[in-house]
C-alpha cells in the first residue's frame, strides 16, 4: 500500500462496523493526511451513532457525515414503493454511495475499504475513473482475529448492538437474519414498528411488499414464530461448534438467511 500522498485524497468510508472501524485506526498513523467519511441514512442504529462517537475520540478528527439531499421515503416513492431487496439493492445507491460520490466530486480519490483477506466478497465498484478502491487489510493478509486485535488493542471494541445483530446496517436492512430481526425487534421496538409499517400487502393481487420474501413482521413477530426462530438459532449456533456448515446443510435452512452482505454498507 502507498502511503505517499500522490495528488489523492485519502479516505476511509466507514459503516459502523468493527472492520471498517478497524481499517480507520489501522491507517491512522500510516497515512499522513486522512479523511473519514460515513453516509448517513437517518435510518441507523443508536449504537452506531455511539460507536462513531468513539471513534472519533479516538482518531482525534471528526468523521464527515454524509447524507443524501433526499430521506429513504422520497426514494421509496420513486422507485415504485418497492422496498429495497439484494436483487435491487437501490437503497446503497442512492443512500450511501451517491453522497460519497458527490462528496468526492472530480478529485482524484484513493478509498480504503475493510474488506479482510479471509473474506471471499466482491469490493465497492465505483462509477467515477477518479476513485481508485484500496484493500489494506486484503493486501496485508489480515483476517479476523487481526481485526479483533487492532480492535482490542485501541480500547475501542465491537459495537453494542454485536451482542444481538451481526453486521451494521440499517435499522431495517433486509440482509438481516431472522433472529436479527427479533433482536431489532426487543432491543429497539419502535425501530421496528417502523419497519412494519412499510410492509404492504395489496389485498386485491396479493402482491407483497416485505422486507423479506418469505415472511412479513407481522408473521415474524407471533410469539410462537419467535420462540421458533430462537430455537433455530440456538440450534444453529450449537451445529456450527460441532461440525460447522455440513450439518446445516443437511438440515436445512431457509434461502435468504445467509446471503451475501453490501460490501459498501457492512463491513
Ligand atoms: S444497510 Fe442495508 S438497507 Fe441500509 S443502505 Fe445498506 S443495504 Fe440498504
Amino acid at each position: 500500500m502507498s502511503t505517499a500522498h500522490d495528488g489523492h485524497r485519502h479516505i476511509v468510508s466507514i459503516s459502523g462496523g468493527k472492520d471498517s472501524t478497524a481499517l480507520a485506526i489501522y491507517l491512522r498513523d500510516k497515512l499522513a493526511k486522512v479523511e473519514y467519511v460515513f453516509s448517513d441514512t437517518d435510518k441507523e442504529l443508536p449504537e452506531t451513532y455511539e460507536y462513531l462517537d468513539k471513534l472519533e475520540a479516538y482518531l482525534g478528527q471528526r468523521i464527515e457525515r454524509l447524507r443524501s439531499e433526499h430521506g429513504f421515503d422520497h426514494w421509496l416513492k420513486i422507485y415504485g414503493g418497492y422496498l429495497p431487496s439484494a436483487r435491487m439493492r437501490w437503497c446503497t445507491k442512492v443512500l450511501k454511495i451517491r453522497p460519497f460520490e458527490q462528496h468526492i466530486g472530480d478529485d482524484p480519490v484513493k478509498m480504503y475499504i475493510g474488506i479482510r483477506a479471509d473474506e471471499n466478497r466482491g469490493g465497492y465498484r465505483p462509477t467515477k475513473p477518479n476513485i481508485i478502491p484500496v484493500y489494506p487489510f486484503i493486501e496485508a493478509g489480515y483476517g479476523l482475529d487481526d481485526i479483533h486485535r487492532i480492535l482490542d488493542e485501541s480500547g475501542i471494541g465491537f459495537p453494542n448492538y454485536y451482542s444481538w445483530r451481526s453486521r451494521s446496517g440499517c435499522t431495517f436492512c433486509f440482509y438481516q437474519q431472522r433472529q436479527e430481526w427479533v433482536g431489532l425487534k426487543e432491543n429497539h421496538p419502535k425501530a421496528f414498528e417502523e419497519a412494519k409499517r412499510y410492509e404492504k400487502i395489496d389485498p386485491d393481487t396479493g402482491t407483497r411488499y416485505t422486507w423479506s420474501e418469505r415472511e412479513s413482521l407481522e408473521e415474524l413477530e407471533r410469539p410462537e414464530r419467535i420462540a421458533e426462530i430462537k430455537a433455530k438459532a440456538e440450534l444453529s449456533r450449537n451445529i456450527n461448534r460441532i461440525e460447522s456448515k455440513k450439518l446445516l446443510n443437511i438440515l436445512g435452512q431457509d434461502d435468504d438467511e445467509f446471503v451475501e452482505p453490501c460490501s459498501f454498507c457492512h463491513f
